[in-house]
């Protein structure tokens, strides 16, 4: 399944844990995987808390201060530091269904994570019985 995404900020996490919910539930599928993809080089997806926004906010912080926005780099596009943090997070994750729930864990959510936007931007959610 496909889904699209307006990314508000230049970088931003966005928890799209409900709409993986949704999409597990209306498979029906009791015991299997969810592999969550984003096709893109400069937003990726990762699974952190899910309590405290400012969990995320710090973590979009840290890596601004290892890769900084304007810094040391050759890509001509300018938005070096926008790949190296997607590879970072990875394009894809896994989470396994039991009982047709996501086994995650009660501070876990799963979080699009945009490096350079704003931008119209689109994942897939796969699930496999
Ligand atoms: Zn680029």
């Amino acid at each position: 399944m496909y889904y699209r995404i307006q990314t508000t900020k230049p970088q931003q996490f966005i928890n799209i844990t409900s709409t993986v919910a949704q999409a597990v539930k209306k498979s029906d599928v009791q015991d299997g995987i969810a592999v969550i993809h984003v096709p893109h080089t400069t937003a990726g997806v990762t699974i952190n808390e899910n309590a405290d926004p400012d969990v995320v906010r710090d973590m979009i912080s840290a890596l601004n201060k290892t890769y900084p926005v304007k810094g040391d780099y050759l890509h001509f596009e300018g938005n070096s530091h926008a790949h190296i943090k997607a590879s970072l997070m990875g394009s894809s994750c896994t989470v396994i269904i039991k009982d047709g729930s996501l086994m995650l864990g009660t501070w876990q959510g799963i979080y699009f994570c945009e490096f350079d936007g704003p931008r119209n931007r689109e994942f897939y959610i796969k699930i496999i019985d």
